[in-house]
C-alpha cells in the first residue's frame, strides 16, 4: 500500500506531477483560468475552482515543456487562452475535441525587446525536443500571430501543424520549418 501511495502522482521520467496545486515555478492559477472571452460573456464557471484532473495536465505541459521553454527564451511568455471550460470553449468557437478542455494545451506568444517574435517559441520546442502533442502555428508562417502548444501525458505524437488564411490545417515538417526560421536569423 505504502509502494503503491508514492507511486500516485509519479509521470515516468518527469517526476511528481502534483494534482492538488500549480508547480510551475512561472505561471500561476489565474494565467491557468485567463479568459477575456469568459469575462466578457459572465462565464462564471471560467473562474471556479479547478479538477485534479485540470491541475495535473497543466503541471504536465509546464513541467515538460512551458518552464523549460520560458527559461531558454528568458522572459515569460504571454498568456492567451490555456485552460477552457466548455462554455467558455464554446463561446470562443473551440473545437468539441480541444485539448483547451483538460488544461494541457496554452496559447501563447512571445515578445523579444517587446517585438513579437513568435518563430523562437517554435524554433525553441523544436531545438530542444520538448515533447509536443500538437502544435499550432497561425497566421503568416514567418511571423505567426499566435503559437498554440499542447503536452498530453503519454500522447508525444508531435503533429505540428499551420493554419493557413484559408482555415486549413497543413502539416508542416519540423526540420524545414527550423531550417527556414535560423535563415531568416532566429537563434534559440
Ligand atoms: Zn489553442
Amino acid at each position: 500500500m505504502l509502494f503503491l501511495m508514492s507511486r500516485s502522482g509519479k509521470a515516468a521520467g518527469t517526476g511528481t506531477v502534483s494534482s492538488t496545486q500549480l508547480t510551475s515555478q512561472y505561471y500561476n492559477l489565474s494565467d491557468v483560468q485567463r479568459s477575456q472571452t469568459a469575462l466578457d460573456e459572465n462565464i462564471t464557471e471560467q473562474f471556479a475552482p479547478l479538477s485534479p484532473e485540470v491541475i495535473r495536465a497543466a503541471n504536465y505541459l509546464t513541467s515538460t515543456l512551458l518552464d523549460p521553454l520560458t527559461k531558454k527564451l528568458g522572459s515569460k511568455l504571454e498568456i492567451d487562452s490555456w485552460h477552457r471550460v466548455p462554455a467558455t470553449n464554446t463561446a470562443v468557437g473551440g473545437s468539441v475535441t480541444s485539448f483547451h478542455l483538460t488544461g494541457g494545451t496554452v496559447d501563447i506568444d512571445f515578445f523579444k525587446d517587446g517585438v513579437l517574435d513568435n518563430r523562437m517559441i517554435v524554433a525553441a520546442i523544436i531545438k530542444y525536443d520538448y515533447p509536443y502533442t500538437e502544435m499550432i502555428v497561425y497566421g503568416d508562417l514567418n511571423n505567426p500571430s499566435e503559437v498554440h502548444v499542447a503536452a498530453i501525458e503519454g500522447r508525444p505524437e508531435k503533429e505540428l501543424l499551420h493554419k493557413n488564411s484559408s482555415g486549413d490545417y497543413i502539416p508542416i515538417d519540423e526540420q524545414t520549418l527550423f531550417q527556414n526560421y535560423y535563415d531568416q536569423g532566429v537563434r534559440v
